[in-house]
């Protein structure tokens, strides 16, 4: 049997494992310490970002992000709906009402038009957003000046979540810090992990050191153990900030790496009919995190689901694109904007009906990346087969 090829498992560098010994051998396991410090500051200034929390998860971020606004029940929160469910979690443990907001076909990412709409219906209805959490989806980062102009209008911080674009650029900026806050993960599966982490980073220090104070179970200036505010513990161990610090070493040639696994599957599929994939803006360089094409089933005769099967009886993994979040059994009945205002001019159900994520590892090499290419045209030409024959049959 073929060995397993996965979608994006983590690529561990030659550094990490010193950060880790160090922190071993000073017995700084324990949470905190000189790596979560140094992590901090690296990521930080390699995103340009004033000030850095180190922290369990991306999602802990988001949370703690939304908690910083003054997010609380009964209050709305506008988020992309082309989305992992961490994007919408943290608004839910805050008794917030989700509005989901659709993506734009040129870039996949939250479309101004959409969230216009959105707004100027809360402002009628006297009901703004706390808060509008702006995903920026495999890779690629959302148009951010059109969002941040709507959002200044109106009044309404942005929360960024950069989960999935570390390393990515939007008019030579990093991507995570055009909003108020911006947020990162380092789960199993990102650009770069710490097996498992997040941060949350602002330009704003003294937000920063209040979710710091959050997250080690706001422990107030005492002695004894003195609360007097609701606090979590998100904290990122110093060991876990060791693989962290050695993993942003070499984020730049997983980038690189990422691009070229794009391009290779890109000139693979190139004039196929029916074949396409996540455009790349103009506005700024998608780390291409994950490679997301897209099958019309009515020229390829075949499915993202069907394909997925195929690959995984190859013993390959791929994954449908996300399932929008407004289609969500859990998120049904909360409101949702489409990108044009006719239900059928909804961008993110169109991709989720024909989206999938290729293997896109940083560690993937030429021979495997050419089994999940051969086994894709292998699918494709038996489902073209297939299509004729059932036509002709037919006919
Ligand atoms: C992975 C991811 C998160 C959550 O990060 P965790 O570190 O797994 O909590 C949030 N948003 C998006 C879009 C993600 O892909």
């Amino acid at each position: 049997m073929n060995q397993r090829i996965f979608l994006s498992p983590p690529h561990i560098g030659e550094a990490e494992a010193g950060f880790v010994a160090e922190a071993f051998e000073s017995n700084w396991v324990a949470p905190l310490g000189p790596n979560v410090d140094a992590f901090e500051r690296e990521l930080a200034s390699y995103v340009g970002a004033k000030g850095a929390v180190a922290l369990s998860s991306g999602t802990a971020a988001i949370h703690l992000a939304l908690r910083l606004l003054g997010v609380g029940r009964g209050d709305l929160v506008f988020v992309s709906s082309l989305t992992f469910i961490a994007s919408v979690n943290p608004a839910l443990y805050e008794g917030a009402e989700p509005v989901f907001i659709d993506a734009d076909e040129t870039t996949w990412n939250m479309s101004p038009q959409a969230l216009e709409r959105a707004l100027e219906d809360a402002r009628r209805a006297g009901r703004l957003p706390k808060a509008v959490i702006v995903v920026n989806l495999y890779g690629q980062s959302a148009d951010m000046a059109a969002i941040t102009e709507l959002c200044e209008h109106y009044g309404v911080p942005i929360v960024e979540d950069a989960a999935e674009s570390l390393g990515a650029t939007y008019r030579g900026a990093a991507s995570g810090t055009f909003g108020r806050f911006g947020i990162y993960s380092f789960n199993g599966n990102k650009i770069m992990t710490t097996s498992g982490g997040g941060m949350l980073v602002s330009q704003d220090t003294d937000a920063l050191e209040l979710a710091r104070f959050w997250a080690t179970q706001s422990r107030d200036k005492a002695l004894h153990y003195e609360h007097s505010q609701l606090g979590y513990n998100y904290r990122l161990s110093n060991v876990l900030a060791g693989i962290g610090r050695g993993q942003l070493q070499v984020l730049d040639s997983r980038i690189e790496a990422r691009r070229a696994i794009f391009d290779r599957y890109a000139t693979a599929f190139d004039g196929i009919e029916g074949i396409g994939f996540m455009p790349e803006a103009s506005y700024g360089r998608s780390t291409r995190w994950l490679t997301a094409m897209t099958l019309d089933p009515k020229t390829t005769g075949t499915t993202p689901e069907a394909l997925v099967h195929a690959l995984a009886e190859a013993n390959i993994e791929a994954r449908p694109v996300w399932k929008p979040m407004h289609l969500q059994p859990m998120l049904r009945h909360f409101a949702y904007y489409p990108r044009t205002e006719t239900a059928q001019g909804s961008v993110s159900d169109a991709l989720f009906a024909q989206g999938i994520c290729l293997p896109s590892g940083s560690s993937l090499t030429i021979e495997q990346q050419t089994r999940v290419i051969e086994c894709v045209q292998e699918h494709l030409a038996d489902s073209r087969k297939l299509g004729s024959m059932l036509a002709a049959h037919s006919g």
